[in-house]
């Protein structure tokens, strides 16, 4: 199946079995907003709490907080995310699409064999609309420029093009025009992606976040009275007076889970009684006005982060950046199935934000290719300064004797270790995961189609056992009456021990009811039989291999409980 077919199938699947459905469907659906599903919040809970035993539980030094998303704005100015958390914003003047140029593509130019001269071609959705766009690029975009139509197609006739890639010295595209004279437009080293088109507005930064207002009177009849009634200003001088009448009831919707760990450090340190190196985790919703959503759950307004500030010494926080690299990438590794999907990559400097001192993100291949999953970044002691700076309050760490982690002695990264007691503001190792785009990656890795020899294709969903929506299906093997007493009595026991589990007594087929749950990603079933009147025994079916054991009864839970989680974060130290 070709890739974009099988990201297809697996949407449907999502849909049919309730693991996704479109958000306000029966209204008409909003763009880029998901419900999950039965099966969707009980995989998207799995793969937080996988998170969270890891880095939470398995460890001594790292505590857990659960903030506000509601965030004021003096926290967001602090951390400089007012100012400065944009992306770029084009507009295509053509196609009145709203791109990112950081991820368009460069512009299709066919040249003509052995010469400068060439076409760009601009796909319209159908000959109408390319009619439309071929009066208004030789009206208004571009007057005077050669355009023809071949069906669906837009074609500028180009005598050169100086080409450049994004972020580099603008390039140039020569238009080649009626009255012979040259008709010059600019090249950024991108074109609309989804058309081709050449007709693109300046860049302009655009901030990211979703502003709305603390305020039980609608603060925008207050704007009215106090600037625009009678206002004779330009629209910039109006605008500053808005923002600042609106300043005291404006709040934002958090765009990351960090700032609300930052603040709360001294909190924390003093209720824990914490010593450096130390962690704080913290999972939760956050929110992107994102120009341009796309694929599923891979990018959309409201999304969730799994995210761990880890905080050290100036003098191993290298050391530290390394280990949680490492660490980061064995989570991920440990619960694919198809390791090479899974690969890391390293930030070149003009990627980074300008306080950052490292960044990797960990990468899935996708079927459109590789995207971003989690980025771990070295983000230096800016944060922590930040709202020290704002606030007066003092972030500052007493090291008396200064020393180096037990198990960071043998690591060449450590520097320089002061010698004598010594304050400062520590560094920060962080880890942010985005649990939707997990759950998307591990979708795909799980997703297979099973052609078993004169049968139909089947889906079984390879999900690890510990993400797996429904852990055990118990199925009696007929409506034998008698069965039913050792089906709730093996159900109860794995309930008691919060494993998600389902009695299947629907009037199918055995094999028919196993498929099913192959289908959702059930690792295991467990059939009551004639048998189990007898001896007390069921049998035990495995998803992966389709092989069946008897086991006792009494048995079940702890089998099915080791085979869960017995191996759970084989390295950590
Ligand atoms: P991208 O380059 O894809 O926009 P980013 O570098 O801005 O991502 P970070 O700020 O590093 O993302 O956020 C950490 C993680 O949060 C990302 O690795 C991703 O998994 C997740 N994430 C960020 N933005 C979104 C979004 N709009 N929808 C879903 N997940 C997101």
């Amino acid at each position: 199946m070709a890739q974009a077919q099988r990201f297809r199938a697996l949407l449907d699947l999502c849909k049919r079995r309730g693991f996704l459905f479109q958000s306000a469907e029966i209204h008409g659906g909003l763009r880029g907003a998901y419900d999950y599903g039965p099966l969707g919040v009980e995989l998207k809970k799995n793969i937080a709490q996988s998170w969270w035993r890891r880095n939470v539980y398995f460890r001594d030094n790292v505590v857990g907080i659960d903030t506000s998303i509601v965030t004021p704005h003096n926290v967001l100015k602090a951390s400089g995310h007012v100012d400065e958390f944009t992306d770029a914003l084009v507009d295509c003047l053509l196609t009145k699409e709203r791109f990112r140029p950081d991820k368009a593509p460069p512009i299709n130019f066919k040249q003509d064999k052995g010469q400068s001269s060439g076409k760009i071609s601009i796909h319209s959705p159908d000959k109408e609309t390319a009619k439309l766009w071929e009066q208004k690029i030789q009206n208004e975009l571009a007057p005077g420029a050669v355009v023809t139509r071949q069906g669906k197609e837009v074609l500028l006739h180009v005598k050169e093009m100086t080409t450049t890639t994004y972020g580099k010295q603008s390039g140039s595209i020569v238009l080649e025009t009626t009255s012979g004279s040259n008709l010059t437009i600019p090249y950024h080293g991108y074109a609309e992606p989804a058309t081709n088109s050449p007709f693109l507005t300046d860049e302009r930064p655009f901030n990211l976040m979703f502003k709305t207002f603390l305020d039980p009177i609608d603060p925008i009849d207050r704007v009215i009275k106090t600037t625009i009634e009678n206002n004779t200003s330009d629209a910039r001088t109006i605008r500053d007076q808005v923002d600042n009448v609106l300043r005291p009831s404006t709040v934002y919707l958090r765009p990351e889970t960090a700032q609300g760990v930052f603040i709360n450090f001294n909190q924390v340190m003093r209720t824990m009684k914490t010593k450096l190196p130390f962690g704080i985790a913290q999972m939760g919703k956050s929110f992107r006005n994102e120009i341009r959503l796309e694929h599923a759950i891979f990018r959309t307004p409201e999304f969730e982060q799994l995210e761990l500030e880890y905080f050290t010494a100036p003098w191993e926080s290298s050391a530290w950046f390394q280990y949680w690299q490492k660490d980061r990438l064995a989570w991920w590794l440990e619960h694919a199935n198809n390791k090479g999907d899974i690969r890391t990559r390293n930030h070149e400097a003009d990627e980074m934000a300008h306080y950052a001192k490292g960044c990797m993100d960990v990468e899935y291949k996708f079927p459109w290719g590789w995207g971003e999953v989690e980025g771990v970044a070295n983000r230096g002691n800016y944060d922590l300064t930040q709202h020290m700076k704002a606030t007066g309050e003092n972030f500052e760490v007493l090291e008396d004797k200064p020393d180096v982690s037990s198990h960071l002695k043998e690591t060449a990264l450590v520097t320089s270790v002061p010698q004598e007691p010594t304050r400062f503001v520590p560094t920060v190792i962080e880890s942010s995961c985005g649990l939707n785009r997990a759950l998307l990656a591990f979708l795909c890795d799980a997703f297979q189609q099973v052609q078993e020899p004169g049968k139909e294709s089947r889906t079984v969903l390879k999900l690890h056992p510990r993400f797996a929506p429904v852990k055990c299906a118990i199925m009696p093997l007929t409506g034998n009456a008698e069965f039913q007493p050792y089906v709730e009595k093996v159900a109860r026991s794995l309930r008691r021990q919060g494993l998600y589990t389902v009695i299947e007594a629907q009037k199918l087929r055995i094999g028919k009811r196993y498929y099913r749950h192959d289908e959702i990603g059930t690792p295991f079933c467990i059939t009551v039989d004639h048998q189990t009147l007898e001896d007390q025994t069921v049998t035990i079916r495995d998803r992966d291999t389709a092989e069946q054991h008897r086991i006792p009864i009494t048995d079940v839970s702890s089998i099915i409980n080791e085979k869960i989680w017995g191996d759970e974060a084989p390295e950590l130290d």
